[in-house]
């Protein structure tokens, strides 16, 4: 990084004491400085998580960064040697009444969610292939649900750790499933990485698209990034009758195409344009509760537990409005300083 940095003063150094009638686009371009741009964007993602959202600044702005795109269409170990399956106290997690209408289904690491209608259940996201079962299905059970009563299954993305029960819920209960035409598009190109969690081609989600059950109505945001077909919410829930709105964020690490800055750069701004299409959505409807389909991200497992103390409190779940803007900004700030460093990159061979 200090190499980098020496390069562009270097570069930078050339070009004032050099012939006059260097543009000034060229010029503008190396007197950047990328690392204080950098440290910025960073700066502003630690100041939006607080103490609330740190899962999430971990994950993007500190760890390093994600597996990039995956190709490859090999079985996942946990289908093809049922005995790497991990065990069940690695991701069993008891199922829980969040809101009035709204149904934690989910595992230590990942959720699901229940939002009971009217007319039915609307499952958001499922989990792996193997505790679906037991999680999902189980889980209703557990609160008193009837499975049977499953109608739509709406998946954030077609990765195996949210798109896993897909198939079991649509072959067990006719339930109808609602996913992106991207990630649709991967679970047809990819036979063998979704064996056993293949639901069949249904409903293709589309931007703004409401899925109404009985007196429910969810919409559906196109957030396109972690994958190309990647969505987000926005709903009601209810808490002792009072209507609460949420922002539902349905993809979060950098799992695409980053490690060059041709298509990097173009995928961490289709990344960033997402999360401002999401914070507008959730000020638009008022959201004051951020979930997410990973606990790391909107902490759900410990705001369940905090659930049972809660008394005449306020809800656990529910942070308020500047708080939810406040997520998406740090996913924006993570994504702006890796976007950076790929312009860097760009602009150091360009000039050099
Ligand atoms: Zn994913």
């Amino acid at each position: 990084m200090s190499i980098n940095r020496v390069r562009s003063v270097a570069a930078w150094a050339m070009l004032a004491v050099g012939p006059s009638f260097i543009g000034g686009a060229l010029q503008a371009q190396t007197t950047r400085d990328f690392e204080a741009e950098i440290e910025e964007a960073l700066a502003s993602a630690k100041a939006a998580a607080g103490f609330e959202f740190l899962g999430t600044l971990n994950r993007l702005c500190l760890l390093p960064a994600s597996r990039g795109l995956d190709t490859s269409d090999e079985l996942p170990r946990y289908v093809s040697d049922p005995s790497t399956i991990p065990p069940r106290e690695a991701w069993y997690a008891d199922a829980a009444r969040v809101f009035d209408n709204l149904y934690f289904v989910g595992g230590r690491i990942h959720s699901s969610w229940a939002l009971v209608t009217s007319e039915g259940i609307i499952i958001i996201d499922t989990i792996y292939p193997y505790n679906s079962e037991e999680l999902i299905i189980g889980g209703l059970e557990r609160v008193g649900l009837d499975p049977d009563d499953i109608r739509y299954v709406i998946i954030s993305h077609a990765h195996g750790d949210h798109i896993g029960g897909a198939q079991i819920l649509q072959e067990r209960f006719g339930a109808r499933v609602v996913m992106g035409e991207s990630d649709w598009a991967l679970v047809e190109t990819y036979p063998n990485r979704y064996r056993s969690m293949a639901p069949t081609r249904d409903i293709v989600a589309n931007d703004g698209m409401e899925i109404t059950l009985g007196n429910t109505t969810l919409t559906i945001w196109e957030t396109p990034g972690h994958t190309e077909g990647t969505l987000s919410y926005t709903f009601t829930v209810y808490d002792d009758g009072r209507p609460v709105n949420v922002a539902y964020s349905g993809g979060t690490a950098f799992n695409f195409n980053n490690e060059t800055p041709d298509p990097g750069i173009q995928n961490f701004q289709s990344y960033i344009e997402s999360q401002r299409h999401m914070a507008e959505r959730a000020a638009e409807v008022g959201a004051t509760v951020l979930l997410s389909n990973h606990s790391e991200f909107d902490n759900a497992l410990n705001r369940n537990r905090m659930l049972a103390g809660r008394g005449d409190g306020p809800h656990p779940y529910e942070l308020g409005q500047e708080w939810v803007q406040r997520y998406f900004q740090v996913m924006e700030g993570c994504a702006r300083a890796a976007q950076l460093r790929l312009e860097r990159e760009q602009a150091e061979g360009t000039v050099l």
